[in-house]
């Protein structure tokens, strides 16, 4: 049987949940959908990912509205993908002046954002009912982890303070993307984490390092975080709940790889390593959100890694229909 296009047959809204994870710290989550985060400073508030649409922002900004009329400042961009970052001109009228994103980020939104942005679209037709309201592509104004000030680029780790809460952003290695950014208020043990974490829903590795991201997860874990919001999945609090969302993702990353690099060394085509990769992750991810949209990018990218390819290949909505009707078709 043939499957409809990644999340073309997606379309029954879902129930959105805002939530209090600590004294300044909200989570914005929707049944396995992107999820945002909110800091709320008593000067400032920031939003961590934008969401797909200036239309869908509103939603957000109107949950926010209900428990803080103070400016929203900031909007972070964990990483490129459109589905985070094309909503981000709503918060103009919020009071946005700056939108920051790592160096590696604002070099893929210009590498392959427009790619990205047509492709995404078309993957996610509930999330982009509203496209039409997206002015283009979404461009940081603070850049972090370069050197050149002059162009708006923080060396290192960026630090803001929105007035009794400071918020610590930096990229804390390659993952999801090669320019993940995290959000972490120390002094609340929370961390904004975008798609470097998910829980119980599909994982999407089409754009991915997998050979880095344990790592890269590793760091995160030494935080030692009491509540995360992940990229997708419920919020979760207590450091037990955190080590399991961290410990899903790690799990998925390395049991996808193992199985690409199996089917590399084996000299097996994509399709044979599809139906390989399938035998490890059915049983153990099989029922979660967005399994069977995210699994065949995530061996494509996978296998490429493991045949050598370190700079994931841009997806245009060519290649995922192409690539869709060899895998899923
Ligand atoms: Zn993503």
């Amino acid at each position: 049987m043939s499957k409809a296009f990644a999340s073309q047959a997606d379309l029954a809204d879902k129930k959105i949940t805002f939530e209090q994870l600590s004294a300044h710290c909200w989570a914005y989550t929707a049944e396995g959908d992107p999820n945002s985060g909110v800091i709320i400073g008593d000067k400032f508030i920031m939003v961590s990912d934008a969401t797909a649409t200036p239309s869908m922002a509103q939603d957000l900004i109107a949950r926010i509205r209900t428990v803080s009329d103070k400016p929203i400042k900031y909007v972070l961009l964990t990483h490129y993908h459109a589905v985070r970052v094309l909503g981000a001109s709503a918060y103009a009228a919020e009071g946005a002046t700056e939108i920051i994103a790592s160096q590696g980020t604002h070099e893929l939104i210009i590498e392959r954002g427009k790619e990205d942005m047509q492709s995404e679209m078309e993957r996610f037709p509930r999330l982009f009912r509203n496209a039409e309201s997206v002015p283009g592509l979404t461009w940081p104004t603070m850049v972090i982890g370069g050197g050149n000030p002059a162009k708006g680029e923080v060396p290192g780790k960026l630090t803001i303070d929105l007035g009794g809460v400071v918020v610590q952003i930096w990229h804390p290695g390659p993952g999801h993307t090669r320019g993940d950014t995290i959000a972490w208020v120390e002094e609340e043990k929370v961390l904004f984490s975008g798609d470097l974490v998910e829980y119980q829903a599909g994982v999407y590795t089409g754009d991915a390092h997998l050979e880095e991201w344990p790592a890269t997860l590793e760091a995160l874990r030494a935080l030692r975080a009491e509540a995360i919001v992940p990229g997708r999945g419920e919020a979760m609090k207590g450091a037990a709940e955190v080590n399991k969302a961290l410990d899903y993702t790690k799990r998925w990353v390395e049991t996808l790889f193992a199985c690409a690099k199996e089917a590399a060394a084996a000299n097996m085509d994509l399709k044979a390593a599809m139906a390989h990769t399938r035998k490890q992750m059915d049983p153990i991810f099989g029922n979660v959100f967005i399994y069977e949209h995210c699994l065949p990018f995530d061996v494509s990218r996978a296998y490429d890694e493991a045949k050598g390819i370190k700079n994931p290949r841009i997806w245009t909505a060519q290649r995922d229909q192409e690539m869709w009707a060899s895998l899923q078709a």
